[in-house]
């Protein structure tokens, strides 16, 4: 290893050369390899965390450029898996650092395998159904994980350590409604990088065991506003997943989306296995740029989207045509209602 490689890191004097050792030492999981996965991944990987694993359902495509920093031209070309391309990408920047790129839909089956063998985990999903189930997994295994959205101009950080701070479950009813996505209303690259930036500095601070002061920050870059919350007494002693009688109910089948594909017909169905009502309405608003022939009634919306004709029932139900791959259907399902 070249002995300059870290060296401006080792001056900074909260990490020095102890923290560089740490560092080196841990495993961090990363959920996602989007905007928020690929800018936090490559700060990591830069500043020398010895083993990342970043896992992704999806592959790369042109409208995945303009913020999602580790892919390029090539990549889209070649209809690369994000874990895969990411990887590829990663191991260029720092070949001292393992990288494990993982081509996986993260679900209540999995997390579990995934959370135990990693020190901390940084949420770089596109929905809350999966952080949800992420979360649980963090605080039954006690591995913090740091949670993390944007969308817009509009984004959030929160580094949830279990024991110590309310989890995501207890923050849900707090947080802003999530009915808009990047797929909808689009999003902005310089909200993914201030994101990010808090993100993997609460990283940092986590693995070289220095003070973090846990607190909500929310930012909207456009309108210059940020906020800082402390969320302490929001810990609800009664949560299912961090109160004094955890059941971890988003890591039970039954609550789980069931995608179901459908013989002969290249669809796939999901069916949330929490409650979910889709505002149809509202949804066709929103898909008049994004998708084309919208058609809405009292029960379902239909609309075309890419290669797909997506059907969606006001239950939460959803019918993708054009494939059979359940992980293909539920990325779309959640660039779409999040
Ligand atoms: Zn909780």
């Amino acid at each position: 290893m070249s002995i300059a490689r870290y060296s401006r890191q080792e001056l900074f004097s909260p990490i020095g050369k102890v923290g560089q050792k740490k560092l080196k030492d841990a495993r961090v999981l990363l959920v996602g390899a989007g905007a928020l996965g690929t800018s936090s991944a490559e700060m990591l990987v830069r500043a020398g965390v010895g083993h990342i694993t970043i896992v992704d359902r999806d592959y790369v495509e042109w409208s995945n450029l303009q913020r999602q920093q580790l892919y390029t031209e090539k990549d889209v070309m070649e209809q690369l898996p994000k874990a895969v391309a990411a990887r590829n990408r990663l191991k260029e920047v720092n070949s001292e650092v393992i990288v494990e790129g993982i081509v996986a839909d993260v679900n209540g089956m999995n997390v579990e395998e995934l959370v135990k063998r990693h020190g901390l985990i940084l949420d770089a999903t596109d929905n809350f159904e999966t952080r949800l189930v992420i979360n649980d997994a963090a605080v039954k295994h006690n591995v913090p994980f740091v949670f993390a959205a944007c969308v817009a101009s509009y984004g959030m950080m929160f580094p949830m350590i279990p024991g110590r701070t309310p989890c995501l479950h207890c923050l849900m009813d707090h947080l802003p409604a999530q009915n808009q996505t990047c797929d909808t209303v689009g999003v902005i690259s310089p909200i993914v990088q201030l994101v990010t930036a808090y993100q993997v500095t609460s990283a940092l601070k986590i693995l070289t065991e220095n003070e973090l002061q846990p607190r909500l920050q929310s930012f909207d870059i456009w309108k210059n506003e940020q906020a800082v919350i402390n969320v302490e007494s929001l810990k609800n002693k009664d949560c299912p997943t961090c109160g004094s009688h955890p059941t971890f109910p988003f890591l039970a089948y039954e609550n789980q989306t069931k995608a179901a594909v459908l013989c002969g017909r290249n669809t796939v169905q999901l069916r949330p296995g929490m409650e979910r009502s889709i505002p149809l309405d509202k949804l066709a608003l929103r898909l008049k740029e994004l998708a084309g022939d919208v058609t809405v009634n009292p029960y379902l919306l239909s609309c075309t989207y890419e290669d797909y004709r997506l059907v969606f029932f006001k239950d939460g139900r959803a019918l993708i045509h054009g494939t059979s791959e359940p992980a293909q259907a539920k990325a779309i399902y959640h660039r779409i209602v999040g």
